[in-house]
């Protein structure tokens, strides 16, 4: 088995293990592609939406959040687009009877093409050692410029087709690329179609009146259509941003990467709304702002990469994606959009309100332009669990696992652990608990050895254990155990509160953005 594949189970296995990710409705077999966060798992993500939070509305004064319902008049979604173009291609395989994206097929299979091209200048690094220059020899080299040209063409194809609906070509890329169902190997496909990827339901009691709305599939159009209300009731000039995390649902056609595409999912979203013309100065600045944003986390800046799109969506006029180097390879983790003034423009034209907005230093009304950042919050979450879930082995020989999350984002910050129970300990492991509860959330054991107690937490992340003994009863000091470091430490009980804050605050991350 690749090894990716063993470090992608053991991601599976550990965040059900510890209480982080369970199958929904798993005593019935579960429901495909939806999952539920188990106590660990609600700790971290509220922890992420925090950091979110904080780094969008609370450190810029011109950003402000909202909440906006999951249902919306179903018009938004006619204006948006969404009805008549938020399409997957699918296409079936008629020998596995399984169903597969089609451009998920075509790019693959350049990945592929891709990870050959790596390999060549993998292989000259290695020959030419110290003297080896990459970016010369990804100019000349041949074989590395016959590969890039070959994904370009193929990308620059299905982008084509994909854009004037010529479905037709697409299965015939397929064909000419002769793509296999890389699981059986089979080339027996069905036609391409397009799949609407929005869920129906209906509001109403009586199904004759009932009326037909959409789960929103982003949180976006949530805050294009309360634009208005905000910036008079906030008083922001432009450019102003709203922000908003929220549920978001999409019938994805292919759904087996855990929580990396879910069917129900959160965003993390944030429209600024800016002059006509200022925009991509704007969508620049915001590049680089998201990507430091998630560079303060930590998990290296080797794993993150820009992906500047060449197919732009309707209501683009520029586009990327900040990719992370998940499990399975490099994926979308975040989309930052310059949306123009698409979404606001046709939400004028279908709702017959004006949504314009009057510029005192122009002197002139116009519809606002929109830059977009889009973060999924579960991918955030699976890149950060992922990255961070590592087994260890220590000086003695034995091995440990731990989860080495940012301090601020893990979802125990202290354990707190009496050696023993009697003896007074766990009274006094109590009043420690109970004095410093209002500010952290802490977990308390009395039960097993030490040892084992610290290996939990460890696999849970905790960054600092506490340990009540004897002596603690007559001096008021207590060992603290440090997650990474395994450093053990004397310090007083009075200075707890100082210790752990200085480790776990959000202040510490927040700064290094
Ligand atoms: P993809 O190409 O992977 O389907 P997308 O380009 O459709 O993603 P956007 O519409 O830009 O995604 O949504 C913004 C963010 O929402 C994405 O960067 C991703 O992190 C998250 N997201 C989108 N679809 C899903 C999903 N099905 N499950 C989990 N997160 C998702």
């Amino acid at each position: 088995m690749a090894k990716q594949e063993d470090v992608f189970k053991k991601v599976i296995s550990h965040a059900k293990e510890y209480g982080f990710i369970f199958p929904s409705s798993e005593i019935y077999d579960g429901l495909s592609a939806i999952y539920d966060y188990g106590q660990n798992g609600a700790e971290l993500k509220n922890n992420i939406k925090q950091y979110w939070w904080k780094a969008m509305v609370q450190l810029n004064e011109n950003i402000v959040g909202i909440d906006s319902a999951i249902f919306m008049h179903p018009t938004i979604w006619k204006a948006s687009g969404h009805v008549d173009a938020f399409n997957d291609p699918l296409i079936d395989n008629k020998d596995s009877k399984k169903r597969f994206r089609a451009d998920v097929l075509i790019e693959d299979y350049c990945a592929k093409i891709e990870e050959k091209e790596n390999k060549e200048i993998e292989k000259a690094a290695k020959r030419f050692g110290d003297a080896f220059n990459k970016a010369e020899f990804e100019a000349t080299n041949p074989k590395v410029l016959e590969y890039r040209a070959k994904r370009a063409a193929i990308l620059t194809r299905m982008a084509k087709s994909l854009e004037t609906e010529n479905l037709a070509d697409v299965k015939a890329l397929i064909e000419e690329l002769e793509i296999a169902d890389p699981d059986t190997g089979s080339r027996n496909w069905t036609e391409v179609r397009q799949f609407n990827l929005m869920f129906g339901t209906k509001l109403g009691a009586a199904s004759e009146n009932a009326t037909e709305l959409y789960l929103r599939p982003e949180t976006a159009q949530g805050i294009f259509v309360n634009y208005l209300n905000v910036q008079k009731t906030s008083r922001h000039k432009l450019p102003f941003g709203i922000a908003q995390i929220g549920k978001a649902f999409r019938n994805e056609i292919v759904a087996r990467q855990f929580i990396f595409r879910m069917r129900e999912f959160e965003q993390m979203e944030m429209q600024y709304f800016v002059p006509p013309g200022t925009e991509l100065e704007f969508y620049e600045y915001w590049k680089q702002t998201r990507l430091k944003w998630h560079l303060a986390l930590g998990l290296g800046a080797e794993n993150y990469r820009f992906h500047d799109h060449e197919k732009l969506a309707h209501y683009a006029n520029a586009a990327a994606d900040i990719e992370f180097n998940f499990p399975f390879g490099f994926k979308e983790l975040e989309g930052i959009h310059s949306r123009t003034d698409f979404d606001l423009k046709a939400h004028e034209k279908f709702s017959g309100r004006k949504l314009q907005y009057f510029d005192p230093e122009r002197n002139e009304s116009y519809v606002p332009y929109v830059v977009e950042t889009s973060v999924g919050l579960d991918r955030l979450f699976l890149a950060l669990f992922s990255t961070c879930l590592k087994d260890e082995v220590l000086e003695d020989g034995s091995e440990r696992t731990v989860l080495s999350l940012p301090p601020a984002l893990a979802p125990v910050k202290a354990a707190i652990l009496p050696l023993m129970k009697k003896d007074g300990l766990a009274e006094y492991a109590e009043t420690i608990f109970n004095d410093l509860k209002y500010d952290f959330n802490l977990f308390y054991e009395e039960k097993d050895a030490i040892g084992k107690r610290y290996r939990r937490q460890d696999a849970i992340g905790t960054p600092i254990c506490i340990t009540i003994d004897h002596d603690s009863l007559v001096d008021h000091t207590v060992t603290i155990r440090d997650r990474d470091t395994m450093k053990q430490e004397r310090v007083a009980v009075a200075d707890l509160r100082k210790i752990i804050d200085e480790k776990v605050n959000f202040r510490t991350l927040l700064s290094k953005i």
